[in-house]
């Protein structure tokens, strides 16, 4: 058995064999009709039933039929269908939102499910593995899930993880199968099965696909592979509990004030109904509304600009981000590598003099696969070499030691026919210099260095030949005693939006640690051109893998304080810089692709995966996969995250604000001793303006224009914290005191039914007062030129409703309204207009002093 970390095993499948066929479509087509998709069966999407359930459990509802049954027992059927109306108008809200939501987390679902590497037609493609049927050709590399049950036709150094069907945490290994093995079951080493649902952690194959969906042996067990988890967070827990004790406050209040109206004589039953409306006023059930509508969309909205997130509480996090920890290659750089310039004899060449550094660099390099350092060496020998770089006749790959952290070079073994190997070298050139025993090593890294401060990415090539009848093979291909042979240069340029992100970020008080393995020069160079902060210092600003693994937590935290830069980095020193900085006090994200990188992607407080390079294993331990591998992604997804943790905290202080004038003008006109002005039926009227305002309004409000021009928020501070209550407090409080006023003011010389409607128009219009204010932290002029059409919608829609549930008399009649005199309107519309004037000066006050106060 192969223990993690020992050398590949041979390599048996030839690098000039043709391509392998794989099944042709149409054959694929009528299996995947026949046998089903390769996936596990769904419990089922929507499920109307549990999302009625699921309201009927609402306090609110249970009050709103409760109120209805009141009517019915007082002879007033009108009143109770007109209320049931209005539950069923509050239902398809509900379910309209529910239905949105549910529409972006399953489009997350679909992007997120996992694809294989399927050979068919005889061309490799990318498909999702849910297509895949028995007899598919698959290609499985490291960090791959095994996306089907099937038998191994090459393996070189695979390795499985697959505790998740036998317990066994110890990876085991892979053979491929001798001709007709017979099925076994899952464990025991180098067998040549994989099974759906494991992890191929080291080494890479190719699979004949035996089993799909139920039956492979992960479907007869019936087990679920990483779904999105639904949003309930520590948000949604804080909130439930508050909401809870809001619910409970409200009963004990309208149980006071129900016992208060009758002792005064009032009818029991019209008591009871302001009772009803008063707990009903003082229930905030959107507040979970929002702590689930805005991650969903949000993530929805991510996944527009190619962010996928796997865990709706990141959104939240993003806003708080402080350090961006990324990868040079493909995140930075383009991941696109030419090689720029051969190194021989102390001097630079043209390809075409180096055929035989080239030739050695291309026999330590594997077919061109994913690894864009190979395919350029590919595509150089291809037009420099004579021969194309083509395997001469009758040598064979014997072995591969392939790369590890400890030795980032490539070695391979040729069995040249004719009783010589050659062994072939190329890594970096610190390593390789390290194994050779012959060659111009000083020289060579001399040069290597003042190619890396260029902003190339520089190997070493060696090689040695030995007789065939040396083997056994040494563990260390030190053993060999190589002679290297020069260097190859590669460029790999900057991607070119990274300027500009990397701009942003700054502006946005992130910081960005550069995090590679390749040589300190070419970081530096390459953080040069991105304009990284620290990359002009002198040493100061580069840390050096070999530096980390001397300084212990402490003195890595003081030296990641100043440095932008981290070259030479082992994968699994990701961990250890994710966790100094933590310890610092930064909330930090990290970009990964590895198998190596998935420790570090997990402590991460965002971890992010890129899609296109990225393994399963990185993409499963990762809270965000950015499905583009741009770095400029993950920049305007931070933006996203700051914008909806921003939205969802005004969207709260809106509710928080409107309910204190509506509970305010249940409760206080009984302590007055005046008529009861809110009954159930307008607390309903009013809850269809202010929950289509708190979800959809809000979570459709542009940025602020500073957005990205603030520091992030700090970490431990709360969505709704006591500033933000009491700042909401202070808002409602506003609105109550002018409302009562106004209604006072209409008892005073109005009939009921014309001094309810005065104060029920003004309530309505002050929370539309209350919406404009809330949108933005800026003045009116500011927010009235952010576009938001749903903002307008709501208000239309708001002021048409009011104008018939004054002026249509049957309508009216329901609601104990009559028409106003139009002085009472006028003082409505006065009443509104003031409560907004006196929140725009607030937020002025509030903007002078503190900034902060108010700040995201
Ligand atoms: P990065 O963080 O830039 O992606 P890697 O960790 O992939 O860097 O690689 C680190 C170093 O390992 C490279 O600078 C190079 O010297 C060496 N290396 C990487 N891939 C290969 C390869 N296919 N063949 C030889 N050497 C390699
Ligand atoms: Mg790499």
């Amino acid at each position: 058995m192969m223990v993690p970390g020992a050398p590949h095993g041979e390599l048996r499948a030839d690098h000039a064999a043709p391509p392998p066929e794989g099944l042709d479509s149409a054959e694929a087509a009528r299996r995947l009709a026949n046998d089903g998709p390769n996936s596990l069966p769904d419990a089922g999407g929507r499920r109307w039933r549990r999302i009625a359930l699921d309201a009927a459990r609402e306090p609110m509802y249970l009050l709103l039929v409760g109120a209805a049954a009141v009517y019915l027992v007082l002879g007033e059927p009108l009143e109770g269908a007109f209320l049931f109306g209005m539950v069923v108008l509050m239902l398809c809200l509900t379910l309209y939102q529910e239905g949105r939501t549910e529409r972006a987390l399953q489009a997350l679902r679909v992007l997120g499910a996992p694809t294989a590497l399927v050979w068919r037609d005889g061309r490799r493609q990318r498909l999702p593995a849910s297509v895949l049927v028995e007899g598919d050709l698959v290609e499985l590399g490291e960090g791959d899930r095994v996306p089907a049950d099937g038998l191994l036709l090459a393996a070189a150094g695979m390795l499985v993880d697959e505790s998740l069907l036998t317990g066994e945490s110890l990876p085991v290994g892979k053979q491929e199968a001798p001709q007709g093995a017979p099925p076994s079951a899952p464990g025991g080493p180098d067998l040549p099965w994989v099974y759906a649902g494991t992890l191929v952690v080291q080494g890479h194959g190719m699979a004949r696909v035996s089993a799909t969906g139920a039956r492979s042996e992960i479907g007869r067990i019936g087990a679920a592979l990483g779904r999105i988890a639904p949003p309930r967070g520590r948000l949604q827990r804080e909130t439930a509990a508050l909401a809870r004790r809001f619910a409970i406050l409200g009963g004990i209040v309208s149980v006071l004030l129900v016992a208060l109206l009758v002792a005064r004589g009032s009818a029991p039953l019209q008591a009871l109904l302001a009772g009803i409306a008063l707990s009903m006023s003082m229930l905030p059930e959107e507040f979970p509304v929002i702590l689930t509508v805005f991650p969903a969309l949000g993530a929805w909205r991510l996944a527009r600009s190619q962010v996928l997130t796997r865990r709706l509480a990141a959104i939240e996090i993003l806003g708080s981000t402080s350090v961006l920890c990324v990868d040079k290659t493909g995140t930075l750089t383009e991941n696109r590598m030419a090689v720029a310039r051969l190194w021989r004899d102390g001097a630079v060449h043209e390809a075409a003099q180096q055929g035989e550094l080239l030739a050695c660099a291309l026999r330590a390099s594997r077919p061109p696969g994913s690894d864009p350092m190979e395919a350029a060496i590919w595509r150089l020998a291809g037009v420099a070499l004579a021969d194309g770089g083509a395997v001469p006749a009758g040598w064979r790959l014997l072995r591969e030691y392939g790369l590890t952290p400890q030795r980032p070079a490539l070695v391979q073994l040729w069995d040249c026919g004719d009783g010589s190997v050659l062994v072939a070298v190329k890594g970096a050139p610190e390593t390789v210099a390290a194994m050779c025993h012959a060659g111009p090593r000083g020289e060579a890294l001399e040069a290597a260095a003042g190619m890396a401060a260029d902003g190339l990415r520089v190997l070493a090539v060696a090689r040695a030949r030995v007789s065939s009848l040396a083997a056994p093979w040494p563990a260390d291909p030190a053993g060999f005693a190589p002679e290297l042979l020069g260097l190859v240069a590669l460029a790999d340029p900057l991607r070119a939006d990274i300027p500009d992100a990397v701009a942003a970020c700054r502006a946005a008080g992130l910081r960005i640690v550069m995090i590679t393995g390749d040589h300190p020069g070419t970081a530096r160079a390459i953080g040069r051109q991105a304009g990284l902060a620290g990359a002009e210092d002198g040493q100061g600003g580069v840390l050096g893998g070999a530096e980390i693994a001397t300084l212990d937590d402490d003195a890595l935290a003081g030296r990641l304080a100043h440095a932008a830069i981290c070259a030479r980095i082992a994968p699994q020193q990701k961990l250890r810089i994710v966790q100094a900085l933590q310890r610092d006090g930064a909330v930090v994200a990290m970009t990964g692709d590895g198998v190596n990188d998935a420790p570090a992607l997990r402590a991460a407080d965002v971890g992010v995966a890129m899609g296109l390079r990225g393994t399963d294993v990185a993409r499963e331990a990762a809270e965000l996969t950015l499905l583009d591998d741009r770095f400029a992604s993950l920049v305007e997804a931070i933006a996203a995250g700051r914008r909806i943790f921003a939205n969802m905290r005004k969207s709260m202080c809106f509710v928080m604000a409107m309910h204190v004038p509506i509970a305010g003008m249940a409760l206080l006109p009984v302590l007055l001793g005046w008529p009861v002005m809110l009954y159930p039926l307008h607390i309903v009227f009013l809850e269809l303006v202010i929950d289509p305002a708190c979800s959809l309004a809000f979570e459709n409000e542009p940025p602020e224009p500073d957005l990205m021009r603030r520091g992030p928020r700090a970490p431990g501070e709360a969505l709704f914290g006591r500033a933000a209550a009491l700042d909401a407090l202070l808002q409602g409080g506003w609105v109550l005191a002018l409302v009562v006023a106004l209604y006072g003011w209409g008892l005073s010389w109005l009939p009921e039914p014309q001094a309810r409607a005065a104060a029920f128009a003004a309530l309505v219009l002050c929370s539309l007062s209350l919406l404009l204010s809330n949108r933005q932290r800026h003045g009116l002029m500011r927010t009235l030129r952010a576009a938001n059409p749903v903002f307008w919608t709501i208000a239309g829609a708001a002021i048409a409703l009011l104008a018939v549930a004054i002026h249509v008399p049957a309508a009216a009649e329901v609601l104990l309204l009559a028409p106003p005199a139009p002085a009472a309107l006028a003082g409505s519309i006065a009443v509104a207009l003031l409560a907004l004037c006196g929140l725009e000066l607030r937020k002025r006050l509030a903007a002078r002093p503190r900034r902060t106060n108010l700040a995201i």
